[in-house]
């Protein structure tokens, strides 16, 4: 399963809609019009890969709606060669993303299953990512700390552990709230290590969960 003409015309359109949607950002866009989305997809719903919408994958877990992806891709304000940490692997899409902006691209999955299949995607596409199975609430100190971290699960508070990994002058997104719906929080560090937090619009993610998940 490659890319194909019809794949690009729909990608296209999907990027007009997110760009009517609010979405400013040219190296996000760019981003998003280059990812192949429907290499993500579960098979039942790859007629849909260029709907923006969230959709399933597997044990429960879904791909993240690409305008909640241009959202939190676009809180982060990464530059190129930053390090940034991803809590929620899951399909593998927002990493992509991350990664095609020129980020060097760290992400954490809970699901040994889902783990081992976006890092095989990944691969496959080229993308240089590094990829762990771990729960991501205690992060990955041994490589912080990070410019940029990205939570892509809802946390019902912002996990001190993975703020004491944010570089000074780093930035943290994370969904923050219950079941139902959370407040999307952009956690800035300044260089005296005092933080301050803004608020941007609801959205709705999977739980954040502790521990993993080894087998189907
Ligand atoms: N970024 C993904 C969205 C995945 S949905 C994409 O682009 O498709 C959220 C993912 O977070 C799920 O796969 C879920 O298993 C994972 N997750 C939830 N809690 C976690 C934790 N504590 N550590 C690592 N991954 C977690």
């Amino acid at each position: 399963m490659t890319d194909s003409f019809e794949a690009k015309g729909k990608r296209k359109r999907m990027v007009e809609e997110l760009r009517q949607k609010g979405i400013a950002d040219e190296e996000v866009l760019r981003a998003i019009n280059t990812v192949p989305r429907h290499l993500f997809m579960d098979p039942a719903f790859l007629s849909h890969a260029y709907v923006d919408k969230a959709f399933p994958i597997s044990s429960g877990q879904t791909i993240s709606q690409p305008f909640t992806v241009a959202v939190q891709t676009s809180l982060l304000k990464l530059k190129k060669r930053d390090r940034i940490l991803e809590i929620g692997t899951g399909s593998g899409y927002q990493a992509a993303i991350l990664a095609e902006m020129g980020a060097k691209v760290f992400t954490i999955e809970r699901f040994r299953e889902i783990y081992l299949k976006a890092q095989k995607l990944l691969v496959s596409l080229g993308y240089h990512i590094d990829f762990f199975y771990g729960d991501g609430y205690t992060g990955k100190p041994m490589y912080s700390p990070f410019d940029g971290i990205i939570i892509t699960a809802a946390a019902a508070e912002i996990p001190s552990e993975l703020l004491n990994q944010l570089k000074p002058g780093g930035r943290m997104v994370v969904p923050v709230g219950g079941a139902a719906s959370q407040t999307m929080t952009v956690i800035e560090k300044a260089e005296d290590g005092s933080c301050k937090y803004s608020e941007h619009g609801a959205f709705a993610f999977v739980p954040m969960l502790k521990g993993t998940v080894n087998g189907k």
